[in-house]
C-alpha cells in the first residue's frame, strides 16, 4: 500500500513527491505514461551530443526567490537571457517590439519618446480590453499586430487572436527602449545540467518509486494507494463526461544540421511565413560547441498530446463544472497546467506545487493517519 499516487512525473508531479517524501517521509508510486520523467520539461542529448528540449524551448525565468531557492537544491544554474527574434517584411526584428524593432523595420531613428508619440498616433481606443487582439491594437495599432502577431497566433492556436482572452498577447510586452530580452523577471537562468538532470535529483528518494509508459487508468484498480494527486488532463479524470476542454498540440520536428551555428539567436519566431512558429537551436540555450548544431521546429496542431490549455470564456466555464467536480473529490489534490487547465510557466507550476504541499501539510497529519 502506498501513502500517495501521484499521476505524472512532470514539474507538478516531482515537487509533490520531493515533498512529500523528504517531509512527510511517506511513500509515493510516481507514475507517468510517457517513457521519461520531466514532463514537458524533459531535454536529453540527442546523437550529435547536442542537450535538445523534446517538447519544444524551456527557458527558466522567474521573480520568485521561494522557487529559486527550492529548485537550487537539485541544480546548479548557467546563466541565460533569452532573445528572439521575428522574421518580418523579410528582415530579422528583436519581438518583444522595442526600439530597434520600430526603427529597423521602417527605416527610422526615433527616440524612446518619439517612439512614444508613435505609438500614441497608431494605438487603437478600445472601450474594453477584453481580447488577445485588442492587447496588441491597443498598445502598437493595427499595421504592426498584424505584422508580428495575428498570423503567429492564427497558427499557434487555430484561432484568430479576436477569439481568446487578453491573457495569451500580453504574455509578450512592449517596450521603448532598447532592451531586447524576451523576459524581463530578475531571475533568467538554465539548469546547469538541464532539466532532466534536475528532475532525477529531485526524485532521488528510496521512498519515491517510479513507473513509467503507465497510464492512470491501467493501474488505479491493482495498485492500492491512500491519497492522490493528480497532474493530467482534468477532462479526462473524469471521463470527459461535461464534453472535452481543447487543448492545442505541437508537432516537433527535430534535426540536426553539419555547421556550427544556423541561426544568430535560440528562436526565431515566423509571424508571416512557413507553416511552422518558431525554430529553436539549443546551443545557444546550452553553450555547447560543436561542428554540428540542432533545431526544432514546431507545427500547431489539435491533435496530439495536450500542450496548451486554450484560453477562452468558453473553456474557462467548462473548467470551472469540472472543478466544481474535482472540489466534491477532497481525497484528491489537482496541479498543475492540465489538470488546472491553465497557461502556465514552470515556475509558476512549481509555485503551485509548493503551495499545494503547504495545504496538504495543513489538513492531513503525516503518515497518511487521519
Ligand atoms: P506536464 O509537464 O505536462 O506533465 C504532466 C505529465 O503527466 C506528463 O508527463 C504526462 O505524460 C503525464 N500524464 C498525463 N496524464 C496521465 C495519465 N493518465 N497517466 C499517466 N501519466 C499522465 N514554461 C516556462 O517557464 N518557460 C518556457 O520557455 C516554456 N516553454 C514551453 C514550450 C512549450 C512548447 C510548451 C508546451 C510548454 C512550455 N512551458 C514553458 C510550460 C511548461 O512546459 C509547463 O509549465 C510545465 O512543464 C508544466 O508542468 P506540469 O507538471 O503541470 O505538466
Ligand atoms: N505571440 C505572437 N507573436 C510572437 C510571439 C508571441 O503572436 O512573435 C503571441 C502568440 O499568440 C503566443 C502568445 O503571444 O501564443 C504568447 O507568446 P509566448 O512566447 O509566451 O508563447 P509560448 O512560449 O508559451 O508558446
Amino acid at each position: 500500500m502506498f501513502d500517495w499516487l501521484i499521476v505524472g512525473a512532470g514539474f507538478a508531479g516531482s515537487v509533490l513527491a520531493e515533498r512529500i517524501a523528504s517531509q512527510r517521509q511517506e511513500s509515493v508510486l510516481l507514475i507517468d505514461r510517457r517513457n521519461h520523467i520531466g514532463g514537458n520539461a524533459y531535454d536529453c542529448y540527442d546523437e550529435a551530443g547536442i542537450l535538445v528540449h523534446r517538447y519544444g524551448p524551456h527557458i527558466f525565468h522567474t521573480n520568485a526567490r521561494s522557487i529559486i531557492d527550492y529548485l537550487s537544491q537539485f541544480t546548479e544554474w548557467r546563466p541565460y537571457e533569452h532573445r528572439v527574434l521575428s522574421s518580418v517584411d523579410g528582415k530579422l526584428l528583436p519581438i518583444p517590439i522595442n526600439l530597434d524593432t520600430i526603427n529597423r523595420l521602417y527605416d527610422l531613428e526615433l527616440t524612446p519618446e518619439q517612439l512614444e508619440e508613435f505609438f500614441a498616433s497608431r494605438r487603437e481606443t478600445v472601450e474594453e480590453v477584453r481580447t488577445a487582439e485588442d492587447v496588441v491594437v491597443s498598445t502598437v495599432g493595427r499595421e504592426l499586430y498584424e505584422k508580428f502577431f495575428r498570423g503567429y497566433t492564427r497558427k499557434q492556436w487555430g484561432v484568430d487572436p479576436a477569439q481568446l482572452s487578453k491573457s495569451v498577447t500580453a504574455r509578450v510586452p512592449t517596450r521603448i527602449n532598447r532592451d531586447d530580452r524576451y523576459f524581463g523577471d530578475t531571475f533568467q537562468n538554465m539548469p546547469a545540467g538541464g532539466y532532466t538532470r534536475m528532475f532525477h535529483r529531485m526524485l532521488d528518494n528510496p521512498r519515491i518509486k517510479i513507473m513509467l509508459q503507465t497510464d492512470y487508468r491501467e493501474i488505479r484498480d491493482t495498485i492500492p494507494f491512500q491519497r492522490m494527486i493528480y497532474t493530467g488532463p482534468i477532462d479526462e479524470y473524469f471521463d470527459w463526461s461535461l464534453g472535452r476542454l481543447p487543448y492545442r498540440s505541437l508537432r516537433f520536428e527535430h534535426v540536426t544540421l553539419d555547421c556550427e551555428q544556423f541561426q544568430p539567436v535560440a528562436v526565431i519566431n515566423y509571424p508571416q511565413t512557413e507553416n511552422y512558429t518558431r525554430i529553436t537551436e539549443y546551443k545557444h540555450l546550452t553553450g555547447q560547441q560543436s561542428p554540428k548544431t540542432s533545431l526544432t521546429y514546431e507545427y500547431p496542431t489539435d491533435i496530439g498530446d495536450p500542450y496548451y490549455p486554450v484560453p477562452r470564456a468558453e473553456n474557462e466555464a467548462l473548467y470551472k463544472r469540472y472543478e466544481a467536480l474535482a472540489a466534491a473529490c477532497p481525497e484528491v489534490w489537482f496541479v498543475g497546467r492540465l489538470a488546472t487547465y491553465r497557461y502556465y510557466n514552470m515556475d509558476q507550476v512549481v509555485g503551485q506545487g509548493l503551495a499545494t504541499f503547504a495545504r496538504i501539510q495543513q489538513s492531513l497529519p503525516a503518515n497518511g493517519t487521519v
